[in-house]
């Protein structure tokens, strides 16, 4: 039996990713790089020019198909939903990003007990292991998706592509040569 969802902020949450159109690879785009959350919040998309992601764009097409519990879910895109236990999952090829992951499968979470009233929990699943861990929408979590959401709404605001220091990811993002860190 899962407990019941409480928010004082869910109304506002859900106004502010309705009106912006966000989902849950915004909230891991935003603690990985701000110009890439930029990028795709304005819907710049150069991964159709980048040969890693299309290869890795294609195997996730024919290796990881989305289970048939995930049909329906407006807007969201999990890999798998339990709805008797109120579990979402989201499948992850390492187990890198995490901070960033459990965002994204926060958010997922958040959203479905938003719209069912029961306390949804996620599952990150990493393949290369077989292992997985839990994600709680605990107080620091909600705090932090909440901060994610503001965020974004200045970003999408923003005429301006931020400014963005090279980091460890730019090597396999889509925009390195944009960046200029190729
Ligand atoms: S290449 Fe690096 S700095 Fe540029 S958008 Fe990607 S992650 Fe951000």
């Amino acid at each position: 039996m899962t407990q019941r969802f409480q928010w004082n902020r869910s109304a506002a949450f859900s106004e502010r990713v309705d009106r912006l159109e966000l989902h849950g690879l915004h909230f891991q785009h935003v603690n990985l790089c701000e110009r890439r959350a930029w990028m795709y919040l304005h819907r710049v998309n150069f991964a159709q020019w980048n040969s890693h992601v299309a290869t890795g764009a294609a195997h996730q097409a024919t290796h990881y198909k989305r289970d048939r519990s995930t049909i329906g879910l407006f807007g969201l895109a999990p890999d798998r939903v339990d709805w008797s236990e109120a579990i979402v999952f989201e499948n992850k090829g390492t187990g890198g990003a995490q901070g960033a992951v459990d965002h994204q499968v926060g958010f997922y979470a958040l959203m479905l007990s938003i719209a069912t009233g029961r306390a949804w929990t996620g599952r990150v699943q990493v393949l290369t292991n077989r292992r997985w861990r839990e994600v709680r929408l605990d107080d620091t979590l909600l705090d932090g998706l909440w901060e994610d959401s503001l965020r974004l709404e200045r970003l999408f605001l923003s005429e301006r592509v931020p400014d963005a220091p090279r980091i460890g990811l730019c090597a396999s993002c889509s925009l390195v040569a944009f960046c200029g860190y190729d």
